[in-house]
């Protein structure tokens, strides 16, 4: 997958590019990296691609000439690339949607900064404005990382075992189980015996009661969405049963 950010801050990137698993990928090839910083279409020699917003108001917007020959550019070398622009605004990012995002051959991700960029941009062009929650940053840059990290790691060769993309938190609907690792005991709790039975029937089934009652505990309305299977009905009457204080 080739994805290029348009960005006034192109080494933030280097979090993703230069560490860790979406590092490796990049080494692997399994996603290519450029970034695109809108300055260098600036109509001025300092570089300026901000202006005040016409009818007053704090804060500075970023122009619409510079980021379109910035776009312009991205698309020279992805001509079907997703547009998307990081803004709270945005449909908030969720699983379905990285999954979704992955599946696409090439991804152009915008980077705001001040208060924003000039709405004509996005009435110009066809843009998916995505949202990591709702709250605001400074910038588009962290919110394009996390994007493209949950992409990236549903792309296929990235995770070193793709089983583990397959058991996260909402891959299958669900919030993942808890895990556990050397030592047997810490702090006066023993990891539960069923993990170190090596029964995989019923380590599986205990995995999937506790992601169940995790859910239901902490996300119900993962549940109210998804379809479950006998099994899971099954478990989590019983999970129902034993925490009765839970409304169904
Ligand atoms: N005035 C804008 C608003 O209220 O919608 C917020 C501007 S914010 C300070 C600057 C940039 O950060 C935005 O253009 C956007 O690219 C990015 N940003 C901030 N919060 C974000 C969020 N929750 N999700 C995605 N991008 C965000």
């Amino acid at each position: 997958m080739h994805i290029q950010a348009i960005t006034l801050f192109p080494e933030m990137f280097t979090a993703l590019t230069d560490s860790g698993v979406t590092g490796r990928a990049l080494q692997q090839g399994i996603w290519q990296f450029a970034a695109i910083n809108p300055r260098q279409f600036a109509d001025n020699p300092q570089g300026y691609i901000d202006d005040r917003p016409f009818g007053g108001g704090p804060g500075m917007i970023m122009m619409a000439p510079p980021l379109q020959a910035a776009i312009d550019a991205a698309r020279q070398s992805s001509p079907q690339g997703r547009l998307i622009y990081m803004s709270p605004q945005g449909k908030p990012l969720n699983h379905m949607q990285a999954a979704s995002l992955a599946r696409e051959p090439a991804l152009i991700v915008l980077c705001g900064r001040y208060e924003g960029i000039d709405e004509r941009i996005l009435t110009s062009n066809e843009v998916t404005e995505i949202s990591i929650g709702d709250f605001v940053v400074s910038g588009g840059e962290l919110p394009a990382m996390m994007l493209m990290d949950a992409v990236i790691r549903l792309l296929p060769g990235t995770l070193g075992d793709a089983r583990s993309a397959v058991e996260d938190s909402f891959a299958n609907g669900l919030l993942d189980c808890p895990h556990y690792t050397r030592p047997v005991e810490f702090r006066q709790q023993t990891v539960p015996d069923v993990l170190r039975s090596g029964n995989h029937a019923l380590i599986a089934q205990w995995r999937l009661t506790q992601a169940l009652r995790r859910t239901l505990t902490r996300r119900p309305d993962l549940l109210a969405d998804r379809r479950l299977t006998p099994e899971e009905s099954r478990l989590l009457q019983y999970i129902r049963q034993e925490e009765r204080d839970i409304p169904l």
